[in-house]
């Protein structure tokens, strides 16, 4: 049984900018990381590779799992604010947490080999143009690597960081136990054991993760997911926005219900994705930093909010159960045309034969009023018509709509300013503590992290 002073469940955004960290400061302490994907050279989704069309449940899905998490193959957005992306501010305070954002955006800009412009939304007249529209900008800065680019970028983090720590890739934690001081971590590659644990297993190890605080009976608390869609349109539209801030963070509340609603993951003159988790697809999109790469469309999500009170307890499932649905009667993802949505009948291969926007993704054409509920659909067809005030033709027929996107959130934790939980030496950090929804956020808790622990 080999033994370390730290173990990392975990090697995304959150362990991989711990092992950043450590690596700076030099660190005595024995660290291993494990995770249960592959090494950054073996990430490749067979989809955006060109080699399929659909999602074939790989294992270990490259999109979700390996070095850099599912950040790897993402956009590759770091938003540095306290606005969205979790509520690491909540942990940290507001200074700490904006400069540890800002430390990590230092970090990926000093490996990067080309100019990633930073976008700031303080600096333009878009946050005035929004709010006489009643919708709210949401203040960020934000700088975008792209989905190539950002893989560069990590294949140097892993250079620089691969001697003064450890990982195991391919090896999956399947339990731990808490014998004499230490934690041992039961892995199918063998028993490790630790001082300290740090659990940084993002979303895709949410469930994996609730059952270790199941385990050690620390409480949890999940009662809120996002549902809505992927919308798809010429470019143009949003050009006026995209150009000035990348991505607009959008926020409306929608006259009938008061539900909130905001746009989220903007890809300029990028692709819609089907994304995989745990088997059932969504939604998603991404953008190239490489011209050539880029397509004629934007894309974003529209997402509302929901949040559960007591007795129901499972959002997540609430959430899965709408991505079932649609997987149901779309084989995957489903797409229709506004106007067929707003007309209240389904798009045909027909219909979308004379449609002026091509789809990005070959999705099912279909209905999306047989898998949101009424009071998400109708938020996010308020959401089109107000947006369509700031963007004019946003609301036109030919505006594609995806489904279903959803937003899971992982069940959070209690932990103190240290990540630490009820359990002495046992820590979260990143999404899977459910305090951070973001790369920036999740890096920043990872910095943090191996700061402290270096320190004991
Ligand atoms: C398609 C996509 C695009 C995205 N785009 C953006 C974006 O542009 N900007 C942004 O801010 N955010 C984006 N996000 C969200 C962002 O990727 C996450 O917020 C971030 O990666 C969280 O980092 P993390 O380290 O907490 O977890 P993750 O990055 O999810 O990493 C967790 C790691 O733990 C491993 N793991 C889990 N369970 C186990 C186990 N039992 N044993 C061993 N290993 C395990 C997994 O294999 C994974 O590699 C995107 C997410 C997706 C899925």
């Amino acid at each position: 049984m080999k033994s370390y002073d730290i173990i990392f469940v975990g090697s995304g955004a959150a362990g991989v900018f711990a092992a950043y960290e450590f690596t700076k400061l030099q660190t005595k302490k024995s660290i291993l990381i494990i995770d249960g994907g592959n090494d950054i050279y073996k990430r490749s989704c067979p989809i955006t590779a060109g080699k399929v069309e659909t999602c074939i449940n790989c294992k270990p899905c490259n999109i979700m799992q390996g070095f850099g998490g599912a950040g790897t193959l993402s956009d590759g957005k770091y938003n540095i604010t306290t606005e969205f992306g979790g509520d690491l501010h909540r942990v940290l305070g507001e200074k700490k947490a904006l400069e540890l954002m800002e430390y990590v955006d230092k970090a990926m800009v000093s490996f990067d080999k080309g100019e990633s412009k930073l976008y700031e939304t303080t600096s333009t007249n878009l946050k005035t143009l929004c709010l006489k529209n009643n919708l709210h900008l949401l203040d960020a800065k934000v700088r975008h690597f792209g989905t190539d680019r950002n893989q560069e970028i990590l294949k140097k983090v892993y250079a620089y960081t691969k001697d003064s720590v450890s990982y195991m890739f391919n090896t999956i934690a399947r339990e731990i136990d808490y014998e004499n001081g230490k934690y041992l971590v039961h892995t199918d590659k063998g028993i490790f054991t630790c001082d300290n644990l740090v659990l940084a297993s993002g979303r895709s190890g949410s469930k994996w993760m609730s059952k270790i605080f199941d385990r050690f009976s620390i409480e949890t608390k999940s009662n809120k997911v996002d549902i809505g869609v992927r919308v798809e349109l010429p470019g143009e539209i949003f050009k006026h926005l995209t150009d000035e801030v990348y991505e607009a963070k959008i926020v409306f509340k929608s006259d009938k219900y008061n539900d909130m609603v905001r746009t989220f993951c903007m890809n300029p003159y990028g692709n819609v994705v089907a994304e995989n988790t745990g088997g059932l697809i969504t939604v998603n999109g991404h953008a190239y930093a490489d011209k050539n790469k880029l397509s004629p469309n934007t894309n974003f999500a529209l997402l509302v909010s929901n949040t559960f009170t007591e007795p129901f307890r499972d959002s997540n499932e609430y959430g899965e159960s709408i991505a079932r649905l649609s997987n149901m009667l779309g084989g995957g993802v489903l797409m229709q045309r506004f106007g067929d949505l707003v007309k209240g009948r389904r798009s045909s291969e027909r219909r979308m034969r004379k449609c002026f926007t091509k789809p990005t993704l070959q999705a099912t054409p279909g209905d999306l009023s047989l898998v949101i509920p009424k009071r998400q659909l109708d938020t996010i067809i308020e959401m089109i018509y107000q947006l369509d005030k700031i963007a004019p033709g946003t609301a036109n027929e030919d505006t594609l709509l995806y489904g279903v996107e959803v937003k899971f959130y992982n069940s959070q934790v209690s932990i103190d300013q240290n990540f630490q939980t009820e359990k002495k030496g046992l820590y979260a950090v990143g999404d899977g503590s459910g305090l951070t929804h973001s790369l920036s956020q999740a890096s920043a808790s990872g910095v943090q992290i191996a700061r402290i622990l270096n320190d004991l």
